[in-house]
């Protein structure tokens, strides 16, 4: 594993970190989430993250991981960084959603019995919210900080003047936001318009999260829709994704990364890890050999002039 400095914060973070957004909720089989959990530590994934409303059940991740720590892990919480997150819809009533103190600080604290654990290592703010002042938001991330409840604040799905101003409130507070995890693959390029000069002007690392688009970047659609696939469920993502034009960029993409002698998973985090201002790529899996597949990646990060543009002829 490679550990790249996290902005200009302490701490570093692995080139490939993992998500538990999907295959850890309460629905999915606990031996199988217990294997990739083991599985990602032993090759040195030591960033694991979540949020608050993962499973599904909403909640359920946070609560599979925390008997994973309890069974696997005693004795190792000093060798690993977890997050979680609070922004999104939890619970009813006006407290249970967006940026408002009272969600994020109320929300921590049931991230924290979930997990069983006394603090996270990194919450973020999971999206912005427009009725709630900036400056409360941030707040509560300076305030769980100095309650001890979490080392470090990030923000996630901020764009970047929201992120530019997010960062400056923090700063003022005394507690830097170390990190923004934005959503950023070949298929999702919105980072590169200004939010990741932002993030390098302000010494802040970026996370991408659902770099492979959610498993459309990899040789997983090729020939049709797998059983068990996240299209065949397809809540998030949806089979009329896969369209023929998007099918006929992920053929010859998968081509290029041929001829680079990877899978296109492989490429797919290469080429988002080429740029130094990415801290690291936020992935999920479902089994244990997609996560040694796409650590191989870090055997080839380099890409050609004539590589990359071919890339960009095919992306359009
Ligand atoms: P990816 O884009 O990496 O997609 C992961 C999926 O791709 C896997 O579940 C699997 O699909 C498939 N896959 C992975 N590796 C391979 C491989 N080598 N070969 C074939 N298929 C493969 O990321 P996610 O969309 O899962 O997001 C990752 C993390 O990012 C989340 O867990 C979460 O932590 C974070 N996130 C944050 C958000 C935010 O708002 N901040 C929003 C969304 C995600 P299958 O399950 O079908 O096998």
């Amino acid at each position: 594993m490679v550990y790249n400095r996290c902005g200009k914060s302490g701490i570093k973070l692995p080139s490939i970190s993992l998500g538990l957004w999907h295959n850890f909720g309460g629905v999915d089989i606990f031996d199988n989430c217990r294997k990739l959990v083991k599985r990602a530590f032993d090759v040195g994934i030591t960033h694991f993250d979540l949020a608050n409303n993962y499973g599904p059940p909403p909640g359920s991740a946070e609560e599979t991981f925390g008997q994973i720590l309890k069974k696997d892990f005693a004795g190792l919480r000093d060798e690993m960084v977890i997050s979680s997150k609070a922004g999104y819809y939890m619970w009813p009533g006006p407290y249970g959603d967006w940026g408002s103190k009272k969600y994020l600080v109320s929300s921590l604290d049931q991230s924290l019995k979930r997990m069983q654990l006394d603090y996270v290592d990194i919450f973020y703010s999971h999206r912005p919210d427009p009725e709630t002042p900036l400056e409360e938001t941030m707040a509560a991330l300076d305030l769980i900080v100095r309650q001890g409840k979490a080392l470090y604040v990030g923000i996630s799905n901020y764009k970047a003047d929201e992120a530019k101003k997010a960062i400056h409130i923090l700063k003022e507070l005394g507690t830097p936001c170390i990190i923004h995890q934005p959503k950023y693959s070949m298929f999702e390029r919105w980072v590169e318009g200004g939010l990741l000069d932002v993030l390098e002007d302000n010494g802040v690392g970026c996370i991408a999260f659902s770099p492979l688009a959610q498993g459309m970047l990899t040789n997983k659609y090729l020939k049709g829709i797998p059983e068990g696939s996240r299209a065949s469920k397809g809540q998030f993502l949806k089979p009329e994704m896969l369209t023929e034009e998007k099918l006929v960029t992920i053929r010859d993409l998968n081509q290029i990364a041929g001829t680079r002698g990877q899978s296109l998973a492989q490429m797919a985090l290469a080429w988002i890890l080429k740029d130094k201002r990415i801290t690291s790529v936020l992935i999920g899996a479902s089994s244990t050999e997609q996560l040694d597949d796409n650590l191989k990646t870090l055997k080839n990060l380099n890409f050609s002039k004539e590589e990359l543009k071919k890339i960009d002829g095919i992306l359009g």
